[in-house]
């Protein structure tokens, strides 16, 4: 039966972070929760901070007094394994060291049930691993929830080798009775979210290495373009540049150093210097008081006059609001049909980019060329990034931003760089969720949700992948890796099948599982 945690006495281990976070979530859902730290007034501690945020909460009028009371005498610090005998599920959150996890199990073993379930909260380590000292490793799943874990709706299930099926479905079916979305993935390095996430924040550091803007302007380009919530380089400040280089090495060493995981040494200049981010006041950016705040490049308002004439060719529907956009001038011509959308601006070609550079396209087509970067709603995006051709003529370029300024677009004009930013990331996250999907690691709806309320993305990047066209993601990747010629960029197996029309059978995706 599924509902078998449902009534369970919860024993939480580990007082810090996310301990007093999990604690929380349980007991919020009715559990009694037993806290116990190795340090013997940590969960005491950690029980008399909760209490004073909460009941901060109900001060203002946001919580009700008696539901937290209640809540709060659910919590009950230990100091001794033995008061935990009575759980039917260990949560497990202790500083992340294979030995001191293994140890502490081995113990628990010794005064839980056999049928008690123990989970592990580890980010970084093998389920595999930590449950292969236990007699039962069958009973040992992780567990993986988010920082803050009240608030953060995704909890990774993750199955070790040895796990039990019944195991990860009673902890699936509790999770959603905790009002979580949950996803399964197997024990491997990163497990969905901080593996699929890499290329998000690798894409950026590698833009700002090879000098193709400031961070600000980068930042605009995911953010106010994109869609991201966050640009990739203020949330690094914000994680802690140290916790987000350290989580990138360490996921590179366990893949072997495959190079598609290889961290930046601009990131790693930032550690070694101390510039953690907002943590200590200065990462990427200042954060310290009287520091100005860097604006990203946009461009100037052009006077030049606006096209005279608009023909959009293709199907726009990957593109979500743009035709709609260019439509509302006067001038523009629907010439719709089922090939790949473009719009020629009097000479000039307007396109997404293909992973080529425009300068490339235009000694290909002859033609002047303007490419702009991938967003995930371009109606209600406030910017929108774009590359030029070096052969065009300046008058090209200007009336082509005069055009989007005149939609009411912030313009950035990136330097001429091959998949421009948007679109590469995407295209890589995406690269990254189909490896995950063929390994079978996770399925591809759990992949796109943990991605969605994981980290926020503002669509799944399998689902946008399949928005844009197998063949298109393909495209992208096949002319950014012959460009780089290096094997981060190469298209993975699953790319190539889709890309040809071969999708197996088991591939669904979650159609509008978003975060909020
Ligand atoms: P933390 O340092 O805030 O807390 C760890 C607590 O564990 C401390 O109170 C410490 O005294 C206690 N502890 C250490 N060894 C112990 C032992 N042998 N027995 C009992 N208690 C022991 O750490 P945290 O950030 O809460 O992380 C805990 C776990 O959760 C780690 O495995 C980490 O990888 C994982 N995790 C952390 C985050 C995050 O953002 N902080 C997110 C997801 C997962």
């Amino acid at each position: 039966m599924n509902n078998i945690l449902f009534n369970a006495d919860v024993a939480v281990i580990g007082a810090g972070t996310m301990g007093i976070g999990i604690a929380q979530v349980a007991a919020q859902a009715g559990h009694c929760v037993f806290v116990y730290d190795i340090a013997p007034d940590a969960g005491q501690k950690a029980l008399t901070a909760l209490s004073a945020r909460l009941n901060k909460r109900v001060a203002a009028g946001k919580a009700d007094a008696s539901a937290t009371a209640e809540l709060l005498a659910r919590i009950v610090p230990v100091t001794t394994l033995q008061a935990l005998r009575s759980c039917s599920l260990v949560i497990e959150a202790v500083a992340e060291r294979l030995e001191i996890k293994q140890s502490l199990f081995c113990e628990l073993e010794a005064v839980c049930s056999v049928e008690t379930v123990f989970a592990s909260n580890t980010s970084s380590l093998s389920i595999t691993a930590i449950a292969s000292a236990l007699k039962h490793p069958q009973r040992m799943a992780g567990l993986h929830f988010f920082n803050p874990a009240p608030l953060m709706k995704l909890v990774e299930i993750v199955r070790g080798l040895e796990t039990a099926p019944e195991v990860l479905a009673a902890l699936r079916a509790l999770a959603l009775h905790w009002d979580k979305k949950p996803v399964l993935c197997c024990s491997t390095p990163g497990f969905i979210v901080n593996r699929v996430a890499r290329p998000f924040y690798a894409e950026t550091l590698r833009a700002l290495e090879e000098q193709i803007d400031t961070p600000a302007t980068l930042d605009a380009v995911l953010r106010d373009a994109g869609g991201f919530a966050m640009g990739p380089l203020q949330l690094t400040d914000l994680i802690g540049q140290d916790v987000n280089y350290a989580v990138t090495e360490s996921v590179f060493r366990a893949f072997y150093f495959d190079t598609r995981f290889q961290p930046s040494l601009v990131q790693q200049e930032l550690v070694l210097a101390g510039h953690l981010g907002r943590k200590n006041g200065r990462g990427f950016y200042r954060y310290d008081e009287g520091s100005p705040v860097v604006e990203a490049t946009f461009a100037p308002a052009q006077t030049m006059p606006l096209p005279q004439q608009i023909v959009l060719h293709g199907d726009w529907s990957s593109l979500p609001g743009l035709a709609q956009l260019l439509s509302k001038n006067a001038s523009t011509v629907m010439n719709s049909g089922p090939t790949s959308p473009y719009a020629c601006m009097d000479k000039v070609t307007f396109m997404l980019s293909n992973g080529k550079s425009a300068t490339r396209i235009a000694a290909e087509t002859g033609n002047p060329v303007v490419l702009f970067d991938l967003s995930v709603d371009y109606a209600n995006a406030s910017a929108i990034a774009i590359g030029v051709a070096r052969q065009n003529e300046e008058r090209h370029n200007a009336a082509v931003i005069a055009l989007l300024q005149s939609l009411g677009k912030q313009v950035i004009v990136l330097p001429d760089y091959p998949g421009l930013l948007t679109l590469r990331t995407v295209a890589m996250l995406c690269n990254e969720a189909l490896d995950v999907v063929n390994k079978n690691i996770a399925s591809a709806a759990d992949t796109d949700t943990a991605m969605c309320y994981g980290v926020n993305y503002p669509l799944g990047p399998l689902a946008w992948g399949e928005r844009l066209g197998w063949q298109t993601l393909l495209q992208v990747m096949d002319n950014l890796n012959e460009f780089y010629g290096e094997p981060r960029y190469r298209p993975m197996p699953l790319l190539r099948q889709l890309a040809a029309g071969f999708t197996p059978a088991d591939f669904s995706l979650s159609t509008g599982d978003r975060a909020a």
